[in-house]
């Protein structure tokens, strides 16, 4: 057993040991020294502070260094110098080593594997066709594409260069689409405006309310192209009908006020020249008290005889102004019916049907052709459904030509539900309706036009206190690859005549 050293034994004997292992003499190989010497655990104290501020000093620029910088801070806390060591060097092997992909593309490019180049020059494409989409005016950015679009277009570009030259591009596209998004909402907030301004302007008509609460309706929604389309053609119908009204109305206004003045100023004359004749004749009447002898009589009579004729000049006068001014008031109205029909010829140009405010005939062909030019472009199916209410005369004989309109308006509004929003309506005739189902096979139409018949005997008419179950006949055709839009509702037509025959309420394809 050996005795046990005392501390400054201790400390010479570590003094020494320094010396013999030439060791620099610094606080922690004293330290260990002295602790070997003491028989001490030579467990050094674990540096948290330093490590910690080392730790700090280091930055990760991907998630995958960031992991790493978390497990050294966590190897920190438990003071393990081995998980410290592990995510120290794997935090300077990301930082070091490039990372896998980019090697692999450095690598093929500098080796000119003609897949990587032909996937820059692809990439270089995409970027070109992008650039209409950006629409931008900055010169400096242009600069950059243009750069950009040389290196992806050299085969023997450096990669790190066309690297840089991307992330640039990619950040200015996500400020790009940021700021198309932004410039969307703010068209679609000035085209409410535009609306609601239009409303203000029209002269009371319930065709251009309802066009108006549609428009308004159409861009609550999220924009399609499809739906743009169906606005623009109601802003078309709601300014040509607005045009011919104001038009002939301020003209007609103007009329008005002119004939008011006259009426005004041939009012104010009358009631001078009466006032004048009232006074002369007071005067004549005071004079003929004072009259003494017959012979003052003559001169007086005279002045009166004098004002009267004056007077019925003026009546004479006035009378033919207003016989004149009444041709015009008439001539006025003529006018104004004429203005009505105007508006009425403008409503027959219009592509909305005013009842109903689904499409009407004109807006159908229009529809059509659009609908058969994009059934081509892109070869999906297309079908039309025409359909017929049954009996509906029965039902306007029963209960008056005013309710026959609500149950029309009563199918609209369940067709509209029921359909999907690229599906077109349109008022073919009084009591029939066209529907266009893009995108979509006979079968399936015909699906369609059978769910809508279940849905209508699920969603009464009301008239008044009455239900009234409405069904209609159908015909569905799918448009062939050679079809006019006639010939496809002309099946449709014949189809939906056969289920007429078959008994009625059902549907039959072509
Ligand atoms: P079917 O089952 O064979 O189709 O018989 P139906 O009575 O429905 O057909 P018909 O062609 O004999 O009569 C159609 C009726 O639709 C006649 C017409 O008065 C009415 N109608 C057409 N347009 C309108 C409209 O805008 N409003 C109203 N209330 N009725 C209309
Ligand atoms: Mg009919
Ligand atoms: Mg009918």
């Amino acid at each position: 057993m050996h005795r046990q050293k005392n501390p400054s034994e201790i400390a010479r004997e570590a003094l020494r040991q320094l010396a013999i292992r030439k060791l620099s003499p610094t606080p922690i190989n004293y330290q260990e020294c002295y602790n070997e010497i003491a028989g001490i655990s030579n467990a050094a104290a674990f540096p948290d502070a330093h490590l910690r501020q080392i730790a700090l000093s280091l930055s990760a620029h991907t998630p995958a260094q960031q992991e790493q910088l978390d497990q050294l801070d966590s190897a920190i806390g438990r003071h393990s110098w081995k998980n410290f060591e592990t995510a120290l060097i794997g935090f300077i092997r990301l930082c070091v080593a490039p990372d896998p992909l980019r090697d692999t593309e450095s690598a093929s490019v500098m080796a000119g594997q003609p897949a990587a180049t032909e996937l820059l020059a692809k990439l270089a494409l995409m970027i070109e066709s992008m650039l209409p989409a950006l629409e931008s005016d900055d010169d400096r950015f242009s600069d950059q594409v243009a750069g950009l679009l040389k290196t992806l277009h050299d085969p023997a570009a450096d990669i790190k260069v066309a690297q840089s030259e991307l992330a640039i591009f990619s950040h200015r596209l996500s400020f790009a689409a940021e700021e198309q998004a932004e410039i969307k909402q703010a068209l679609l907030k000035l085209l409410h405006l535009i609306i609601e301004n239009i409303s203000k302007l029209t002269l009371a008509d319930s065709w251009l309310d309802g066009q108006i609460d549609a428009l308004l309706n159409a861009i609550k929604r999220p924009l399609t192209l499809r739906r743009l389309d169906d606005v623009e053609r109601r802003i078309r119908d709601v300014m040509v009908k607005q045009d011919a009204a104001k038009g002939r109305s301020l003209e007609a206004q103007e009329e008005m006020r002119l004939m008011l003045s006259a009426f005004i100023e041939r009012l104010a004359k009358m009631n001078d020249s009466s006032a004048i004749f009232q006074d002369k004749l007071e005067e004549s009447a005071q004079q003929i008290e004072q009259v003494k002898s017959i012979e003052d009589l003559p001169p007086l009579l005279e002045k009166v005889i004098g004002a009267t004729r004056s007077m019925a000049d003026e009546t004479t006068h006035a009378r033919e102004q207003l016989n004149s001014l009444q041709a015009k008031v008439l001539a006025t109205e003529a006018e104004i019916a004429k203005l009505h029909l105007d508006l009425l010829n403008a409503s027959a140009s219009a592509r909305h049907d005013p009842l109903t405010n689904v499409l009407n005939r004109k807006g159908l062909d229009e529809a059509l052709v659009r609908e058969i030019a994009t059934m081509r472009r892109k070869d999906t199916p297309l079908s039309v459904a025409l359909l017929d209410i049954d009996n509906f005369k029965t039902l306007n004989d029963r209960l008056g030509h005013e309710t026959g309109d609500e149950a029309l308006l009563h199918l609209v509004k369940v067709v509209r539900e029921c359909l999907r929003p690229q599906d077109t309506l349109a008022r073919y005739g009084g009591e029939e309706f066209v529907i266009l189902m893009p995108d979509t096979p006979l079968h399936e139409a015909i699906k369609a036009m059978t769910r809508l018949q279940r849905e209508l005997t699920r969603n009464f008419f009301l008239a008044g206190k009455e239900k009234i179950l409405i069904t209609f006949s159908a015909g569905v055709a799918q448009v062939t690859a050679d079809d006019s839009g006639a010939d496809a509702i002309k099946r449709a037509d014949q189809a939906m005549y056969l289920a007429k025959r078959a008994g009625k309420n059902r549907v039959m394809g072509s």
